[in-house]
């Protein structure tokens, strides 16, 4: 009895020993084919085992495969037959093909590039199909996106509002801004906007300018107190710069001749538009000259010259794939730039029934108003607008020697709303100091700004643009937040 309990049991472990063996076996087996996870989906009558699942975690593993990957949009016709790796988000007919894969998910796919007769429709690269042989997930994303990348992607015509097509409001995109980043429409607008970066610097280097850092936490308000983020500074308090405008020109009494920066500046001012962000991209020049800032006014006239050029010539794709979502007319500009003085844009407004005094500034409507008379009658997105008021120009603008209620300052615009302001500053002390006890700002304050010209400073000129601003007229969008990656307004700050 005690022995034939004692066999069963010897025969049970043998079993159990067995079963352990061929469970380490078969995991081993598993291993080798680089399967570690999604076990349940595997039976053994699969025939497709070893060709897909979840890859484990990417920890830069030395043992990981070396695989060349090749970039859709490099598919083409010359690699029909070519076995290739890619690695991308999982589209709507992935999804199809491999319908438990969550949209969105990032997978390795093995494929035999096969040319196809007609073309295909719905994907980037039409003269072309992939035989997926193997596919792995990467990263999986959760299976409920709170927005379709499709959704976001649909074409935005005017008129077309009460459509039943479905539309992602912009909180919604923005509050998912990674998801709607991945449309075709917002990858082509940032690559856009590193191209107008890009160029600015491009530009500006090539014409022998430097390009500087600029601190943006300061002691006192560079555009005067209003619209300045305080911050807590150890014991005291500092604020966000509102502009490089005071360090550009400490960098030209430095003898720097011509700098530019590109940098965050920051404005407190609760302006809920579709032009005006919080914090935004500044991209800043300021030039010492000879004898005249048109010197400088001209040379930035046609650095935005060469800029549009080199969008249009260099970036047709990105601009024709947003214009399928938000159609726009094409971008118009002469060279060398138009120049409107201040005088004949009153007389242009005057002719349109618009009256405006000789010392008032442009409202944003006459603005754009203007930008539709100069666009009708010159044929041109933008233009420069030069001598404004004195009175409504900072304290730091050179007055116009021959015109006491003139200013050498000049503003620029596309599609009729204003993206630079721009003047000769004043570089003598003495003449600064009384110009800004005329505007009555407390001389204390602003005393190592003025002490920065006490040394000898060379005449210049220069200006502030905002890039999204830009961007988002260059475009013909509608909204700044479109071209912001992470934008900042009163009322956002995340994410
Ligand atoms: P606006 O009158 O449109 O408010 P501003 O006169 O305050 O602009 P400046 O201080 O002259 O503008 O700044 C120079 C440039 O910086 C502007 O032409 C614009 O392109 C950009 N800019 C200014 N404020 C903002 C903002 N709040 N958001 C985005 N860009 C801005």
């Amino acid at each position: 009895m005690v022995e034939d309990i004692e066999k069963t049991e010897s025969k049970k472990a043998a079993k159990k020993e067995a079963k352990k063996a061929e469970k380490a076996a078969k995991k081993a087996e598993h291993k080798a084919a680089n399967v570690k996870e999604n076990a349940s989906t595997l039976d053994e009558a699969d025939i497709s085992v070893g060709k897909y699942g979840n890859l484990p975690l990417i920890r830069s593993d030395p043992s990981a495969p070396k695989r060349s990957f090749t970039y859709i949009k490099e598919l083409n016709k010359s690699l029909a037959n070519k076995v290739i790796w890619v690695r991308e988000t999982v589209s709507k007919s992935m999804v199809k093909f491999s319908s438990n894969i969550s949209k969105e998910s990032i997978v390795d796919i093995e494929a035999q590039v096969a040319e196809v007769p007609s073309g295909v429709a719905g994907c980037t690269q039409t003269d072309v199909e992939l035989v997926v042989s193997q596919i792995w997930v990467v990263s999986s994303s959760v299976p409920q996106l709170p927005l379709q990348i499709d959704d976001a992607s649909r074409p935005e015509k005017p008129g077309d509002e009460d459509s039943l097509n479905i539309r992602v409001n912009q909180d919604t995109r923005l509050d998912n801004r990674v998801l709607d980043l991945r449309t075709p429409t917002s990858q082509a607008i940032f690559r856009l906007e590193a191209g107008v970066c890009k160029l600015f610097r491009d530009c500006l280097t090539k014409k022998g300018f430097v390009e500087i850092h600029t601190p943006k936490i300061i002691p006192a308000a560079s555009e005067g107190g209003a619209n300045v983020f305080t911050v807590s500074y150890f014991k005291g308090s500092a604020y966000l710069a509102q502009s490089p405008q005071l360090y550009k020109q400490m960098a030209i009494a430095a003898d720097f001749e011509k700098v530019f920066t590109i940098g965050a500046v920051f404005r407190a001012e609760d302006s809920n538009t579709h032009r005006h962000l919080t914090e935004f991209t500044g991209l800043d020049l300021e030039m010492a000259f000879q004898y005249h800032y048109h010197e400088v006014m001209l040379l930035i006239g046609n650095l935005f010259t060469e800029i549009f050029k080199g969008l249009r010539d260099e970036y047709s794709n990105e601009i024709s794939i947003i214009g399928q979502q938000y159609p726009a007319e094409p971008f118009t500009f002469l060279d060398p730039p138009l120049v409107l003085k201040y005088p004949e844009a009153r007389v242009m407004l005057k002719d349109a029934g618009v009256e405006i005094g000789e010392e008032d500034d442009l409202s944003t409507p006459v603005e754009k108003l203007l930008g539709r008379l100069v666009k009708a009658k010159y044929d041109t997105d933008f233009y420069i607008l030069d001598k404004y008021p004195l009175a409504v120009r900072p304290f730091y603008t050179m007055p116009d020697p021959q015109n006491p209620q003139s200013s050498n300052s000049y503003d620029m615009f596309m599609r009729g709303e204003e993206i630079l302001s721009g003047a000769q500053r004043i570089h003598d002390p003495k003449f600064l100091t009384e110009r800004a006890k005329h505007h009555a700002i407390d001389i204390e304050k602003i005393a190592s700004y003025i002490d920065a010209f006490k040394y000898g400073c060379p005449p210049h000129a220069g200006g502030g643009i905002g890039l999204e601003r830009v961007v988002m007229l260059y475009l013909g969008l509608d909204n700044v937040r479109k071209t912001s990656m992470f934008p900042r307004d009163p009322k956002r700050v995340t994410p």
